[in-house]
């Protein structure tokens, strides 16, 4: 086998790009401008890269990227990490977490920090289904939660943290359901509150085939109370 050959390929207007392996210029072209210059080779320009040639299959380590020009966003924080870090940050660029094509992180520390802060979000978002779960549950007692849907049709919130506070605010949650008749896909509860202040856009919304379906289930459940 042929050895692969890194490749740095930038579009040419935002240099923006990425290290490809492959064992000629032409099939490293070809691939990067697929993914940075709509198919154009005229809209990128690829160069050798021997520093990279090591982490053939193995993935460009970030801090070796940003010894050779290249700069990230911090996964964690957001700060721009490159060679300057060091003077701009007081972090060492040999201290920088992460591969190229994987998430960047500017240190351990900011890595441990933002794992353990998406495990927190991750509680509070289940949380908060759980929550919006009963209210739908005092409406509809036997509601057929949805728990097995695709993020899309299924169950979702969107929480946020204030700096600094222990306070979650809950910007939005889906909590999705299956009724009787239902023929299309499951009804859901739906809480906006894009504002911190007044009350939230509170209501439940069914799939347009699924209307009828879903009123008179409604009904037949108002009823019973
Ligand atoms: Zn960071």
């Amino acid at each position: 086998m042929m050895a692969l050959k890194a490749y740095a390929v930038l579009e040419k207007d935002e240099y923006t790009g990425d290290i490809y392996f492959a064992p000629r210029a032409i099939v490293a072209a070809k691939a990067g401008a697929n993914e940075y210059g709509d198919g154009e080779l005229s809209y990128i320009q690829c160069r050798r890269a021997p520093w990279a040639d090591a982490f053939a299959g193995k993935g460009v380590p970030a801090k070796v990227a940003a010894d050779h020009g290249w700069h990230f966003e911090c996964h964690g924080c957001g700060i721009q990490i490159d060679s300057d870090l060091e003077e701009e940050h007081r972090l060492p660029v040999d201290g920088i977490v992460g591969t190229m094509h994987g998430a960047v992180y500017c240190c351990a520390r900011c890595k441990w920090k933002h794992i353990k802060r998406e495990a927190r979000r991750k509680q509070e978002e289940a949380a908060a289904i759980e929550d919006f779960k009963a209210i739908v549950r005092a409406r509809f007692p036997d509601a057929d939660f949805a728990d097995d849907e695709s993020e899309f049709r299924g169950h979702h919130a969107y929480v946020t943290r204030a700096d600094r506070s222990g306070f979650w605010h809950r910007g939005q949650v889906i909590v999705a359901f299956r009724f009787p008749g239902m023929k299309i896909g499951p009804a859901h509860f739906r809480v906006e509150s894009c504002h911190r202040i007044g009350p939230p856009i509170a209501g439940y919304t069914c799939c347009n085939g699924d209307r009828e379906a879903f009123e008179a289930y409604a009904g037949a459940t108002r009823a019973r109370h």
